[in-house]
């Protein structure tokens, strides 16, 4: 957190876990959330912390989630930092956004991730729009059926990006526009030189390791920016899933660490 900070960056920290299927990962997960509060406070109160609800409980109760998730708000509140909530599968939404209704009726400091690709998403931002709490727009990474959601990598799934983008960013509501695609943060900064966007009400938000000079060209330009940084046992799962999804990551790793050695 501290060497992101020490770019320029805003940080958000997840202790990367989901659908957690017993009480104690559940307790050690909120442990663990707790104790992070005070530290990344401590190096920034501009930091957050992420988190899925089925990592602290929500799938073995939902009623746990909610509880687990309000006393970590509570201290994000106390602390003066922002909880961000992560988005999970479709058959997670409604109770995702239930959670978010109620924390952010009781905090101001709660967020909650959206998915551009979910055809449900226009259907969910009005209400958003009257709640506090950021609002993160991502494209979507989970499997969904194609009644549901866009395909992945189309053009339908660029252009509600960049809808939902614009929406949010003008609204004046504290956003996060979360992608590494290019043409798509392109698309958002056009509407934030428009002149009606709040320099401290948004920023560009990138997954750690992934497009880290792309990240780094925008700081310097003065752009609004921040890194989401995962860790814990099942750090490497995640890195897993994400190859599996597109193998042709593995090599455009390699050329990122190639060039950033370069550029060293
Ligand atoms: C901060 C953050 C939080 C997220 N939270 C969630 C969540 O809660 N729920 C959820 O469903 N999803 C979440 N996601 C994942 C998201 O839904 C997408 O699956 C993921 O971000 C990939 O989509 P993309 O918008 O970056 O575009 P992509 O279409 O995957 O990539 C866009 C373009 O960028 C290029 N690119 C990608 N990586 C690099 C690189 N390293 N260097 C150069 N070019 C690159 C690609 O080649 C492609 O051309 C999150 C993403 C971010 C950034």
């Amino acid at each position: 957190v501290a060497s992101v900070n020490a770019l320029g960056h805003r940080a958000t920290i997840d202790f990367m876990g989901e659908s957690a299927r017993n009480f104690a990962t559940v307790d050690a997960a909120c442990k663990e959330f707790l104790r992070l509060v005070p530290l990344v406070a401590r190096a920034s109160n501009s930091n957050s912390i992420s988190l899925d609800l089925s990592h602290i409980g929500s799938v073995l109760d939902p009623e746990l989630g909610s509880k687990n998730a309000r006393r970590i708000a509570s201290v994000a509140h106390a602390h003066g930092i922002e909880l961000i909530l992560s988005m999970e599968g479709p058959d997670r939404v409604d109770q995702i956004l239930e959670d978010h209704r109620r924390l952010s009726a009781e905090f101001d400091n709660v967020g909650v991730t959206i998915q551009a690709r979910m055809y449900r998403t226009r259907d969910d931002i009005p209400a958003l729009l009257e709640r506090d709490g950021r609002i993160r727009l991502v494209k979507g990474a989970y499997d969904t059926a194609s009644s549901l959601a866009a395909e992945p990598e189309s053009s339908e799934t660029a252009g509600l990006f960049d809808e939902f983008a614009r929406t949010l960013l003008l609204s004046g509501h504290r956003c996060s526009i979360a992608t590494h695609d290019e043409a798509r943060i392109d698309a958002a900064l056009a509407t934030v030189a428009e002149g009606a966007v709040a320099k401290d009400s948004y920023y560009v938000e990138h997954l750690s390791g992934l497009a880290d000079l792309q990240l780094l060209r925008l700081q310097s330009a003065g752009v609004p920016t921040q890194e989401y940084i995962v860790y814990g046992e099942e750090s490497w799962l995640y890195v897993c899933n994400r190859l599996a999804e597109d193998p042709w990551r593995a090599i455009v790793a390699l050329g990122d660490a190639a060039r950033a050695a370069l550029n060293a």
